[in-house]
């Protein structure tokens, strides 16, 4: 049974040689074409339109299935699926950031005190979001007191990205599926020397701004079935309740081929809905097309990044080549995939999202 089979679909805009974008939605290894019902070069108009619409499309879609036009994946080309309006990342994960602190400031404290209060985010750059197979040039920054060049220590963030569809302000929890309409795979890129020199006080800036991959495959959340809520401690204020679902999404980092990670999104301490209900609690608007993803993804023993995988290159990994990593060199690929439970009791996949690395 294919990972992407017909509960899943999701969505994408694709192009054939000579012709324009259109929408299609992903079946095995084909794109079938439904302009039909989405006649439109992006995603975004369809996102604007809510949740009674993306259900009801969906399903003429998958009754449409049979007789509508399928490409093969690898003949045509693909496109960010929607224009990006703002985009928000969020730092959900207990282990990444315990990881992190241990890792850039040994002896201090592990969690921020407000860590458990609320869930930690940055604006981040909307313009620099782009889809899988986009090169990444490595980023020229301030790597320390004098010190400009390019960064040495550039790494990965895998993490789930939220669409919002219908735009609104002060969204409670419950409201999330009115709201939000699926998921992409996010390789939030990170030059960890640019961070370490930059962040305090005000959070990272040019550390991860220079680009942010996206999967092309939009998923929508009617395809994914809800997960078990994450355990709480202390009880959150009122808006951040009820923390709404879980997911159970098991993502897999491979580095030049070789898989290195398997983080699962079940141990994540924030939900989106909360992620949410945060974002906007203080009256600021989400619009057609915002961005929100979860932080890098780490469990217990299965992280996210590899300042954490290699203990910020003190530990290398060997790859399938034999060759020995810590951060990403020139030339290298990393590609994000996941599966998580359906929503109709199967396994559906989500993403991928690659990228290489260009000096
Ligand atoms: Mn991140």
């Amino acid at each position: 049974m294919s990972l992407f089979g017909p509960d899943n679909l999701p969505y994408g805009v694709f192009s054939t040689p000579g012709h324009e974008r259109r929408i299609g939605v992903r079946l095995g290894d084909s794109v079938v074409d439904v302009a039909e019902f989405l006649p439109w070069p992006s995603l975004t108009p369809f996102l604007a339109l809510g949740r009674p619409e993306w259900t009801e499309r969906r399903a003429r879609i998958r009754d449409a299935l049979p007789r509508l036009t399928a490409t093969a994946i690898d003949e045509v080309e693909l496109h960010l699926p929607f224009e990006v309006a703002d985009y928000t990342d969020f730092y959900s994960s207990e282990h990444h950031a315990v990881n992190v602190s241990r890792i850039l400031r040994p002896g201090e404290p592990g969690l921020p005190p407000q860590w458990k209060h609320l869930p930690i985010g940055y604006h981040g750059r909307a313009g620099t979001v782009v889809v899988s197979g986009t090169p990444v040039l490595r980023p020229y920054g301030q790597l320390g007191p004098g010190v400009f060049g390019p960064a040495q220590r550039l790494d990965i963030e895998a993490e789930v990205g939220f669409v919002v569809g219908v735009p609104g302000r002060r969204i409670p929890t419950g409201r999330f599926r009115d709201h939000v309409f699926g998921v992409v795979l996010v390789n939030d890129w990170s030059a960890r020397d640019i961070q370490a020199f930059e962040y305090r006080p005000l959070g990272p800036f040019l550390a991860k701004s220079f680009a942010t991959s996206i999967s092309p495959w939009v998923t929508p959340l009617e395809a994914l079935a809800d997960g078990k809520p994450p355990e709480q401690d202390p009880r959150p204020v009122p808006y951040l309740l009820p923390s709404g679902p879980g997911l159970d999404i098991t993502l897999r980092v491979e580095w030049n081929g070789t898989e290195v990670s398997r983080p699962s999104y079940t141990h994540m301490y924030w939900t989106a809905a909360q992620q949410l209900a945060h974002l906007t609690v203080n009256g600021a608007a989400v619009r057609t097309g915002d961005l929100f993803a979860s932080g890098t993804v780490s469990g217990p023993t299965e992280t996210g990044s590899f300042l954490e995988l290699t203990e910020n290159g003190t530990r290398p990994v060997r790859l399938g080549d034999g060759k020995e990593r810590g951060f990403l060199r020139d030339g290298d690929r990393v590609t994000i995939s996941a599966t998580a439970a359906g929503a109709e009791g199967g396994t559906i996949g989500l993403g991928p999202v690659s990228g290489t690395v260009c000096p």
